[in-house]
């Protein structure tokens, strides 16, 4: 048995449509899919209205938030929430209003890099998505300022470059406090992709129990089982329930596929 609790479509930065991807996973084998997107529910619901077309296969509400925690990005799943609570449509909105305002000032740093029009360039990449940094860097591949998307986020908008912008981000108890309140379980998403200390790592999970938290991925995207024992040790050892899930973005060599069990 095949499931998957962490994939993106192309209502943020996936490749695949909502309706590809039920595709895909009914094809796959996956009996329980939560489509996660950035921020968003938009692919989520435009896969509620179509999932009883596949018969083996169902849905589960999914959110992936952006939150700040100890000076840091790190991401939060939301699982089974009620995406019409009022507490979710806030933090939403929230987050919507927080990616337009990242994304002009991304711009804005970029401009003073020489780059004018960033902003309407990654807006039209986006189109009906949630705007994201690889918007910006679809448009500077697309204008010939990089050569391509790794160069984009190496010299631009990778972690501590000038488009990583972190400060209009909620809070972590914000935001899991959103997904609690509408029913929904907070899961912390690939847990070793911070590169925390371990030490670290123990201080993130006791600050995600007392705001609410109780998951964690023990397995995500691609891991050694050595890290996955180390995952289930903690889980173990904070009494937290555990979720996996592949973190499918698109089909490419390095890439994990749909369906984890
Ligand atoms: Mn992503
Ligand atoms: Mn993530
Ligand atoms: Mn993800």
């Amino acid at each position: 048995m095949l499931i998957d609790f962490h994939t993106h479509t192309t209502a943020s930065d996936g490749a695949l449509s909502p309706a590809q991807i039920l595709q895909r996973a009914s094809e796959a084998g996956v009996t329980t899919l939560a489509i996660t997107d950035h921020d968003t529910v938009a692919g989520y619901r435009a896969a509620a209205d179509i999932v009883s077309d596949y018969a083996t296969l169902s849905l589960v509400p999914g959110v992936e938030f952006s939150c700040r925690w100890s000076g840091t990005t790190i991401h939060i799943v939301g699982l089974g929430m009620d995406c019409d609570h009022p507490a979710m449509r806030e933090g939403l909105q929230q987050l919507g209003q927080a990616r337009r305002d990242r994304g002009v000032k991304i711009a804005k740093r970029l401009a003073d890099k020489g780059f004018e029009g960033a902003l309407e360039g990654a807006m039209a990449a986006a189109g009906e998505s949630q705007l994201g940094r690889p918007h910006f860097s679809d448009w500077l591949v697309e204008k010939g300022h990089v050569e391509d998307h790794n160069e984009a986020f190496n010299k631009y908008l990778g972690q501590g470059k000038i488009g990583d912008v972190k400060a209009f981000w909620p809070e972590l108890a914000e935001a899991v406090g959103w997904i609690v309140a509408a029913g929904g379980i907070a899961v912390i998403a690939h847990p070793l992709k911070y590169k925390y200390t371990r030490m670290k790592l123990r201080r993130l999970v006791v600050d995600f129990k007392a705001a609410g938290g109780q998951a964690i991925e023990v397995l995500s995207g691609r891991q050694t089982p050595d890290q996955v024992t180390q995952l289930q040790r903690l889980a173990a050892e904070f009494e937290l329930e555990v979720s996996a899930g592949s973190d499918f973005h698109r089909d490419g060599p390095y890439s994990p596929q749909l369906g984890v069990s």
